[in-house]
This record gives C-alpha cells, sequence and structure tokens, in this order.
C-alpha cells in the first residue's frame, strides 16, 4: 500500500488527509499541534511526533502549510524532509507559498535526487472536505504523472501549469484577477444604486452583458441574485479577506521581483490590507462593497 506523510494538518490539511485514506492510501500526519494529529489518528491515519518520522518510510509526502519560510524550513533545515525521506519519495507541496521559494525547494530537492511538484488549490475548506479542490501543479512530466493518482483523492480539478513554480504563479494570477473584478463588481453596483438602479435589475442586465463575470454571477457580492453567495449570509467566508490578502501581496512581490506591471493588481492588494486594517480580515472577500461605499 502506497505510504504517504501528510504535514501541516490544519483546515484544510485535515480533510485533504482524511480523503486520501478514504481512497485507500495509508497515511502518517504531522502537525505542531497534537490535537489536529489527534484528528487524523481519528479519521484512520497513524501520527508522527514530527515530520522527520513521518517521512522516514513514506512514497509521497504532501505538505499543506502557512508559509513559503515553514516550507522551506520543513523541508530543507538540517534534521528536515530531505534529510529523512526515503530515496524515491515524491514531494508535493499544496500550501500556498511564493513563487520564488517553490522553485528554490523544488530545485533543491532536485539536487538530493527528490522528485517535487507545487500542487496549491482553490476550493477552500468546503473544496477539502468534499475532495472537490482545484488543483494547479507545477513540475516536470514524470512528477506531474506521479503526483497524479494521490492528487486526484483531494480533486475536483488537476491541471498541469508548467515547470516547477507555475502552479503557484497559476494560481496568484487567478487570485489578483478575483480580487480585481470584485471590486469592480462592487463598485459597479454602488454606483447603480446611487443613481437610482435596483441591485436585482442591475444584476439581470449586467450578467447578461460585457460585464459579466464569475465575481458577479457565482459570488454576487449584493444580497439577492444568487443565493449561495455569502451576501446573502452576512458575508461570512466563504474565502476571508486575511487569505485574498496573503494571496494578493505574493502576486504582488512575484510581480516586483518579474519587473510585471500590475496597477490594478497593487491597488486591490491596498483595499484589502485598508480592509483588514480595519479589522475586517474575517469578512467574505466579496464585503469589499460594504468598504468601497464606506458602510461598516
Ligand atoms: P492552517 O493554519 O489551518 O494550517 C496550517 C497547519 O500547519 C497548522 O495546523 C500548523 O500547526 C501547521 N504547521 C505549521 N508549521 C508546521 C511545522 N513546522 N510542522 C508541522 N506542521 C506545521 O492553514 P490552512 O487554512 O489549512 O491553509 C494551509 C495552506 O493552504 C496555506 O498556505 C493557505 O494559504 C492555503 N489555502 C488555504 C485555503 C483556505 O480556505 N483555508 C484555501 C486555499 C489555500
Amino acid at each position: 500500500m502506497t505510504r504517504i506523510a501528510f504535514i501541516g494538518l490544519g483546515n484544510m490539511g485535515l480533510p485533504m488527509a482524511t480523503n486520501l485514506i478514504k481512497s485507500g492510501f495509508h497515511v502518517v500526519g504531522s502537525d505542531l499541534n497534537p490535537d489536529f494529529v489527534a484528528g487524523l489518528i481519528a479519521a484512520g491515519g497513524d501520527g508522527a511526533a514530527d515530520s522527520a518520522e513521518a517521512v522516514a518510510s513514506a512514497d509521497i509526502v504532501v505538505s499543506m502549510l502557512p508559509s513559503g519560510a515553514i516550507v522551506k524550513a520543513v523541508y530543507m533545515n538540517e534534521g528536515g524532509v530531505f534529510d529523512h525521506a526515503k530515496a524515491g519519495a515524491l514531494f508535493i507541496d499544496s500550501s500556498t507559498i511564493d513563487v520564488a521559494t517553490a522553485r528554490e525547494v523544488a530545485e533543491a530537492a532536485g539536487q538530493r535526487g527528490f522528485d517535487m511538484v507545487d500542487a496549491p488549490v482553490s476550493g477552500g475548506v468546503a473544496g477539502a472536505a468534499a475532495g472537490t479542490l482545484a488543483f494547479m501543479v507545477g513540475g516536470s512530466e514524470k512528477a506531474y504523472n506521479s503526483a497524479h493518482p494521490i492528487i486526484e483523492a483531494m480533486a475536483g480539478k488537476i491541471v498541469h501549469a508548467g515547470g516547477n513554480g507555475n502552479g503557484q504563479a497559476a494560481k496568484i494570477c487567478n487570485n489578483m484577477l478575483l480580487a480585481i473584478t470584485m471590486i469592480g463588481t462592487g463598485e459597479a453596483f454602488n454606483l447603480g444604486k446611487s443613481l437610482g438602479v435596483e441591485d436585482q435589475v442591475l444584476y439581470d442586465i449586467m450578467a447578461n452583458a460585457s460585464g459579466q463575470s464569475w465575481s458577479l454571477t457565482s459570488y454576487c457580492p449584493v444580497p439577492g441574485p444568487v443565493p449561495a453567495s455569502p451576501a446573502n449570509n452576512g458575508y461570512k467566508p466563504g474565502f476571508a479577506t486575511a487569505l485574498m490578502l496573503k494571496d494578493l501581496r505574493l502576486a504582488i512581490e512575484a510581480a516586483s521581483s518579474a519587473g510585471a506591471n500590475t496597477p490594478l493588481g497593487t491597488h486591490a492588494r491596498d483595499i484589502y490590507s485598508d480592509m483588514d486594517a480595519a479589522g475586517l480580515g474575517g469578512v467574505d472577500f466579496s464585503g469589499v462593497i460594504k468598504t468601497l461605499s464606506g458602510e461598516p
């Protein structure tokens, strides 16, 4: 049976690891928080004292960690994953981290004889629980093909985005566009209201005209037109402003090191940063419509 080490059993990691167990894999988990390791054991997995112990007998290592600095430390520090993994083990990092670190860790893995892919996800905690996450994968064709059957147990959609780091690059490009269209959609509804146009009327027009987007028709920021959108549920996430801000910061950092011009992405980052600073980091990102109109 394929043995998987799963490092990082937080909001996303635990339900993802649980789906791997449901698909018949043997999963050994580690997390700094022992309660989360206990959660994996309750779901049918095994617990390890630390990541070194978890990876020692694993064929595959999956990580779901908060930041690039932590991913780099977990894999590359003395006594970390590189030092303890079995020869030939495959690494799948699903954390959302900066492109440069993803490429650095993958290159270092290659130098030690390991294949690695970056495989960030979208779909949030609900997608992690349902096993319907969208994975954007960066790595060689060979590593992608080896990772595919593992990822499949957690995924609704899997796309090979190119070489190492391209999964992270694709994710931040998408989320930068999402932030920009959400702010634009909010501005359009706020302007419509100021000019006396009903939300539903404006929705019906824009949804069938050139202003149509996912932010409008799947995640409408005003209550009413799209029943499942967080606007109908007090702007509870969904996708929290703090997480959107994290992705926008990664996007603008990457744009700056690549010399790409992203004026609207930068402005979107500033708007979400203000929202977060106002104590609204836990509000769904579509709540930006209220921030834009100056409402509480
Ligand atoms: P989380 O904070 O709930 O989980 C991260 C886990 O990593 C924590 O349980 C923490 O204890 C553990 N951890 C930290 N350092 C560790 C170490 N050295 N060794 C072992 N475990 C360690 O975060 P999350 O919401 O599960 O997100 C994980 C990643 O997925 C992040 O990169 C995030 O940006 C990304 N992501 C999250 C969502 C979401 O909706 N939550 C959606 C898409 C992507």
